[in-house]
């Protein structure tokens, strides 16, 4: 998803949780990250700030957890002062950032007892928010789709990417490689992904079979289809 802000050069407000890294090299996606809930708060400032003009998309990036304690007030607001931008809730199925902790999002307490699970999209779309959609984030051509359309129609929206954290996720698929299709085009290494690594004198990427977990986000941005899953692979 950050890749894909990229491209569209967004103004990206972002938030407090594991997502924060985002604003590191390589991605540098993130432009500003002040506390909980402001991911939101900001892109409605910016919003009101560059009102009237032509002006780069505003994105918000906030977790689920961090939506539900600060986000749904400042969406409020957003949604009170009739105001646009895009707010993209990562919902991970977990507060993961602080040990994989309950939160209204996903059904559980903190204390791991099963709970109400509040319904996100319902949430904001009783909030007022017209434009709500749920988004595959292991899907490169979903999400880049659902970014440029929300973000080209002017009114505020909110996109929710779901999927589990893959500390939750017990049941592995099989890891990538890089082929020896490989042209050392240098895209693959810019997704972020700790399991990718570029060898200093060829350019050319290597996955650790050990750290990737099979997502296939890698192979979707490789031009060369030199990233493949070998059928019946495995981590080990
Ligand atoms: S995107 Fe493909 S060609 Fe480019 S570095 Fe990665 S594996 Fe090699
Ligand atoms: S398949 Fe996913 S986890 Fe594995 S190297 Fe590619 S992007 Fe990383």
């Amino acid at each position: 998803m950050f890749k894909e802000l990229t491209r569209l050069k967004a103004i990206v407000t972002g938030d407090i949780g594991c997502y924060t890294l985002g604003a590191l090299p390589p991605l540098s996606a993130m432009d500003t990250c002040v506390d909980m809930g402001a991911s939101v708060s900001m892109a409605h400032g910016f919003e009101l700030a560059l009102a009237g003009t032509e002006h780069r998309p505003v994105v918000a990036v906030i977790g689920d957890s961090t939506f539900a304690h600060s986000g749904l007030s400042s969406l409020i607001s957003t949604v009170y002062n009739r105001c646009g931008g895009t707010v993209c809730v990562l919902d991970n199925r977990t507060t993961a950032m602080t040990g994989r902790q309950g939160n209204p999002f996903n059904g559980e307490t903190l204390q791991k007892r099963p709970s109400r699970e509040l319904d996100l999209e319902g949430v904001v779309r009783a909030l007022g928010v017209g434009d709500v959609r749920t988004v595959d984030p292991h899907d490169a051509r979903a999400v880049r789709a659902a970014l440029k359309d929300a973000t080209g129609t002017g009114e505020l929206s909110v996109l929710v990417f779901r999927a589990p954290c893959v500390l939750l996720e017990r049941t592995r698929k099989p890891a990538y490689l890089v082929t020896g299709a490989c042209t050392a085009c240098g895209v693959c290494p810019t997704l972020g992904c700790p399991a990718i690594a570029k060898d200093a004198e060829t350019g050319r990427a290597s996955i650790d079979p050990g750290l990737c977990i099979g997502c296939g986000q890698c192979a979707q941005y490789c031009a060369f289809n030199a990233i493949e899953q070998p059928e019946g692979g495995s981590h080990e």
